[in-house]
């Protein structure tokens, strides 16, 4: 059977191994099973979160509210925008997806950073479109305008802090970056870490309304997988000028986000507190990281998220130790199908950390 064309050349995305796949494979215990492979919050979501959904779960029978009006007003409030200058998906995913569709095809060129989230290529090659990547690991804005001049990209992709290598782009000189790029480029900015990374750093906080307020060609993308601890229930948001909301507008599928995902970020919004307490832990567990990462003179990258990198020297190989962490029940992100002699470990609560320095310090 012949399938459409575009779809020869790409790698399907390898998403963290799930923990019922080590069950199967190894016949390990789920209990005696340590998931670092996602960057999902360890500590959960909020209480608040699982009683109101736990509420509505009688509910079921009924399509979700269309308009998402509770968690938009959530979500508005707390970024003092409208309406009108907001899309919800299912996880920012979808939004990269809507963007993807809505601004390239089979002409476009895509700038991406030489590392980075794996969707942003994917998703390009839905559409036919071609990839331009920097050389350098860690953003390097002047590379990035040296090839935005050169190439004439019609999207332009920086995720701040960056996913898998964890470093994150200060702000203010990305506001500077983005006052020459052209208003017929559009240029992304993934901020599914940001809740870390503006607390470890104010310098390297983006606000969405300031974007707002000063470009008319970008987009801010949040989630609520990763320090909202609802990875599951995949929600996620872009904010935008309205005339760009208008259009991702049209690609989005009805009900795309199930009534207890709006529930559940909704409340999520409520209890800032636990968020910030999760952040609070998350840095502090990193330390210990930090410490392992000298005690083995590997390097590790200063991260401003919920994972660190740790880049292996030429005498080990990541794809090894992550299998062999694996077998004993440890997923990690094996990272050499970025290039890179590296894995990349969530930060997770004290005793999977524990477990992580225990069997790790065997391989390494
Ligand atoms: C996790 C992640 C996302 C998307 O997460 P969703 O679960 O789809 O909201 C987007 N960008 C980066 C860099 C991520 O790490």
């Amino acid at each position: 059977m012949k399938f459409n064309k575009k779809l020869e050349s790409i790698n399907t995305y390898e998403a963290g191994k799930p923990i019922e796949l080590v069950v199967r494979e190894f016949g390990i215990e789920p209990k005696d099973i340590v998931k670092l492979a996602s960057n999902e919050n360890p500590y959960g979501c909020s209480p608040k979160v699982q009683n109101a959904v736990a509420k509505i779960i009688p509910n079921m029978a009924l399509y979700p509210d269309d308009s998402m009006t509770k968690l938009k007003s959530a979500l508005t409030g707390k970024y003092a925008i409208e309406n009108e200058n907001l899309i919800i998906g299912s996880g920012s995913d979808q939004v990269i997806e809507f963007i993807m569709h809505a601004k390239a095809d089979e002409n476009s060129k895509i700038l991406i950073n030489s590392v980075t989230f794996a969707m942003y290529e994917i998703y390009a090659k839905h559409v036919g479109a071609q990839i331009i990547r920097t050389a350098s690991q860690e953003h390097d804005l002047d590379e990035f305008y040296e090839l935005y001049k050169k190439e004439n990209p019609d999207i332009i992709f920086l995720c701040t802090p960056n996913n898998p290598t964890g470093d994150a782009i200060d702000a203010q000189a990305m506001m500077e970056f983005l006052e020459k790029i052209d208003k017929d480029t559009l240029v992304v900015v993934d901020c599914a870490y940001m809740e870390y990374g503006a607390y470890k750093d104010a310098s390297k906080k983006v606000i969405p309304k300031e974007l707002l307020n000063k470009f008319e060609n970008v987009i801010y993308l949040g989630t609520f997988s990763k320090a909202y601890g609802l990875g599951g229930m995949r929600v996620g948001y872009g904010i935008s000028q309205k005339n760009i909301i208008k259009e991702l507008y049209k690609l989005r599928p009805p009900f795309n986000i199930t009534t207890l995902s709006l529930e559940a970020a909704s409340v999520a919004l409520e209890d800032e507190e636990f968020v910030n307490n999760c952040i609070a832990l998350n840095f502090d567990e990193m330390k210990r990281y930090e410490e392992f990462a000298n005690e083995k003179k590997i390097d590790i990258i200063e991260s401003y998220t919920n994972f660190v990198t740790l880049c292996l020297n030429e005498t080990q190989n990541s794809t090894k130790l992550s299998d062999a962490l694996l077998r004993q029940g440890m997923i990690v992100r094996d990272l050499s199908s970025y290039g890179m002699n590296a894995i990349r470990v969530t930060v997770g609560t004290k005793e999977q950390n524990s477990r992580f320095f225990e069997l790790a310090s065997a391989l390494i």
